[in-house]
């Protein structure tokens, strides 16, 4: 073979890659790269985090085995160091382009929840991506993704991984100059600053003083079009100088009602999703915020919440506010039953799974003694006419779907779905032999 030092390879694997993928996703995940070692054998790699490790695995292994030596055992020869991984001195420096100023004094301090911190955000498999995102980010400001974009729902964390990254940013990189915002009071402060005519003293502190811009709820700069305006000149001057931004939003970009261009700028970094924590993520949580608050919940309670506070972070935590103020004052054990008499109106049916018109139809036939295919059919005769409109009573009841996606299940109109159900309801008042089988039915699909 050849010898070639792997540093080389990684170069033209590299030139290789700009030409694969777009600037804004090169600047992501390969400029922040950084050769350590190389030898022939052996390529070490710095990446800034796991993330950036696994991006580049998981998309580009083939091509790397076709630039890079491949180990003993086959396995391309690359080992990844994280850098913050690494025990030497602080490895994350201010990026270079960032302009800092000797006069960070005068700056504002940045209003961060003291609470909300990386240390204390539980990881699950629908939060992941954002955390390491954000830990990216932190950890890289204006060198990595930007402007990274975070969407979910309510209540999921948008907020605390926000100032999470606030957090770290202050205590690893001192010099930055930090701001983080709410909309809301961006637009404001905008307000305000017009009215007293000190307009372009708060532009020029937003476009040239600050270095890591945290923007909080994005959505709430829908339908305001001048402020839209001012914001995206702002995001614009930041980016061009290296400043970090940072935005959340309750929406996906696309979705906003932004002009297509503020909404390009925002698709322009990393767009990364915060989706609602499965059951084992929102039980750790619980458990966290529980001991936290110094409340011991035992595991089996702790499981009973989750499972019926199903898409809210925030109403977890309050679920745990709410029972630890009951326990203290009345010097209560926290028991199943506690808890639903404490927590009524929070708690909301456990999600189930998913019943499908066919599950439904396959019991139908079993308990009945009829054959699927006839309850699809248009036979008429009553062995099968009972069991289809049971079968339709219990879509209706179980489903939760309208009338006419019913209906159409069935390849009926949703007035038959609706005569069988009314029509079922009725014999089952009377008759003990098909309330027994549509009891069975019912245990069987659940
Ligand atoms: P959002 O901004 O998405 O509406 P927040 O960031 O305000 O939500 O989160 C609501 C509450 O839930 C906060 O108190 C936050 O600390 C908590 N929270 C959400 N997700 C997590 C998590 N994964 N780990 C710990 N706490 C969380
Ligand atoms: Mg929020």
């Amino acid at each position: 073979m050849l010898a070639c030092d792997t540093r080389d390879a990684w170069t033209q694997f590299l030139h290789f890659a700009k030409k694969k993928c777009s600037p804004a996703a090169f600047g992501n995940w390969f400029a922040p790269i950084q050769v350590i070692e190389s030898t022939e054998e052996l390529l070490t790699l710095e990446v800034p985090n796991i993330f950036v490790q696994e991006y580049l695995l998981s998309n580009y292994k083939q091509d790397l085995l076709s630039f890079l030596p491949v180990t003993d055992n086959g396995e391309l020869a690359i080992q990844f160091v994280v850098a913050h991984q690494k025990k030497s001195a602080p490895v994350f420096t201010a990026a270079p382009s960032i302009k800092i100023d000797a006069n960070k004094d005068n700056f504002p301090e940045v209003k961060l929840n003291n609470q909300y911190r990386f240390e204390t955000f539980i990881e699950g498999a629908t939060n992941q991506f954002v955390k390491s995102a954000a830990m990216g980010v932190a950890q890289r400001p204006g060198m990595s993704y930007n402007p990274l974009f975070i969407h979910g729902g309510v209540g999921l964390g948008k907020t605390h991984i926000l100032h999470s990254i606030g957090h770290y940013i202050r205590e690893n990189h001192k010099k930055l100059r930090i701001q983080c915002i709410t909309t809301e009071a961006f637009i404001n402060e905008l307000v305000d600053n017009l009215r007293n005519k000190s307009i372009e003293k708060m532009k020029r502190f937003y476009r040239t003083e600050v270095d890591v811009l945290l923007v909080d709820d994005i959505q709430f700069l829908q339908n305001r079009l001048n402020f839209e305006e001012e914001l995206a000149f702002t995001f614009e001057a930041l980016k061009n100088k290296g400043a970090q931004i940072v935005i959340t939003s309750d929406k996906a970009p696309s979705l906003l009602k932004l002009s297509e261009r503020t909404i390009g700028k925002m698709e322009g970094g990393l767009v990364a999703h915060m989706g609602i924590p499965e059951l084992e993520t929102r039980v750790a949580i619980l458990m966290h915020k529980a001991e936290q608050k110094g409340l011991q919940i035992p595991h089996n309670v702790a499981f009973f919440i989750a499972e019926h506070i199903h898409n809210n972070v925030r109403q977890l935590e309050g679920a745990v506010n709410r029972l630890s103020a009951h326990c203290r004052l009345l010097d209560l054990n926290i028991t199943e039953e506690l808890v639903t008499k404490t927590l009524r109106e929070m708690l909301q049916q456990a999600p189930r799974e998913k019943i499908s018109v066919e599950q439904i139809l396959k019991s139908v036939a079993t308990v009945f003694q009829v054959k699927v295919s006839d309850l699809r059919g248009s036979t008429r005769t009553k062995d099968i006419a009972l069991p289809r409109q049971v079968a339709m009573y219990l879509a209706k009841e179980m489903i939760n779907e309208s009338l006419i996606m019913l209906g159409a299940s069935f390849g009926k109109t949703h007035s038959t779905i609706l005569h069988a159900y009314k029509n079922i309801e009725k014999k089952v008042a009377t008759d003990e032999t098909l309330r027994r089988q549509i009891g069975m039915i019912r245990r069987n699909i659940n």
